[in-house]
């Protein structure tokens, strides 16, 4: 076969198996230009494990005509200007992931800035555009992904159950809200319960949203953490030794306001609760690390979930200090202790 340029449409096709892997990827996608839009208010409604339906609605700036129009467009972002790849302050900056889920999805956007006097909308299907038509609704964006993966079965394959893909939808969103407690969360839709998380505000606004995401049994079993060592901020709260569970799936980490995986902070954890938990047990922590953007790269990953620190020491022993001495003032004592 002669070689020849891939049209368009399948590039972003191509792409958007890196950027949308599930239906948790595209709602972590939506909810995080929500949160890029300044929203206050965030509701998510999915349907059929987020393959039937994703439905983000927000109270945020919105887009006007032209921007709604590029919003689809890969490589089309408002997030990042000529150089700034080492200091990025928003979730996205990619411009990749609504050109990707246009691609592999019936995609719908409806938009309205404070100052218009209505709506627009614009539709995707197989990757192209129809529209902006004008329609009548509040300010901020609806965004609706229908039908997810339907032209790509071997992706579609690949899924698990409705309640699986359902559950991992929970978690994303779980994580966005504990990393935005003032923004106003409610999870809709005939996947799950609803959920309901109002925003809140001022000192312990974060042991509040805790309380409202993970329970009030692990805020009230749980230590405050808040310290600053050598530019590393760290918070949250750290569930008691005697609060454990059999697995890591109640440990989330958090760093400049990201949800991530990171084998760092990880083994700090570990390290830190050492002397307190047996082996196959693991505590139950929400932890919050503050840095310096220039200290943490975080384009190493399409879907930024990791990232590499610049001083990996020096957050290690920041996050052990932190939770150590929380355990401490709770009255447990460590054997062994770290050096500054
Ligand atoms: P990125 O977030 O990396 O910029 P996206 O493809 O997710 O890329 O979005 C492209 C652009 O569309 C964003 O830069 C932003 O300007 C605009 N946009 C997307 N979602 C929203 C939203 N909910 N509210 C306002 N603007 C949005
Ligand atoms: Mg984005």
């Amino acid at each position: 076969m002669p070689i020849r340029q891939l049209p368009e449409v399948l590039i972003n096709r191509i792409a958007a198996g890196e950027v949308v892997e599930r239906p948790a990827s595209v709602v972590k996608e939506l909810v995080e230009n929500a949160i890029d839009a300044g929203a206050s208010r965030i509701t998510v409604t999915t349907a059929a494990g987020g393959k039937g339906l994703i439905r983000i609605e927000d109270d945020g700036h919105g887009m006007d005509q032209p921007d709604l129009v590029l919003s689809v467009e890969r490589h089309a972002t408002s997030k990042l200007s000529e150089d700034d790849l080492d200091d990025i302050r928003t979730l996205g900056f990619r411009g990749e992931a609504l050109a990707s889920i246009g691609s592999v999805a019936e995609l719908s956007i409806s938009s309205r800035t404070v100052d218009a006097d209505s709506g627009l909308r614009i539709d995707v299907r197989n990757g192209v555009r129809s529209g902006p038509v004008p329609l009548a609704m509040n300010r901020g964006t609806i965004v609706e992904v229908k039908n997810l993966f339907a032209n790509v079965p071997a992706r579609l394959k690949f899924l698990k159950t409705d309640r699986a893909e359902a559950g991992a939808i929970t978690d994303a969103i779980k994580r966005l809200a504990m990393a935005n407690p003032s923004v106003h969360f409610v999870l809709t839709g005939t996947d799950r319960s609803i959920s309901n998380w109002p925003a809140v505000s001022g000192p312990g606004a974060l042991e509040a949203r805790l309380a409202q995401v993970m329970g009030d049994d692990f805020a009230q079993n749980a230590v405050r953490l808040a310290t600053a060592r050598h530019g590393v901020v760290v918070a949250g709260l750290a569930g008691l030794p005697t609060f454990t569970r059999a697995n890591s799936l109640s440990q989330f980490y958090f760093v400049n306001g990201r949800s991530v995986r990171d084998k760092v902070l990880v083994g700090a954890v570990r390290a830190a609760y050492a002397d307190y938990t047996f082996r196959d047990r693991f505590p139950v922590v929400a932890l919050y690390i503050a840095i310096d953007p220039g200290e943490v790269d975080v384009n190493v990953h399409p879907a930024k979930a990791e990232l590499r620190f610049r001083d990996a020491g020096a957050v290690r022993s920041a996050v052990i200090r932190a939770v150590g001495e929380a355990l401490a003032a709770a009255g447990f004592k460590a054997s062994t202790s770290v050096a500054d």
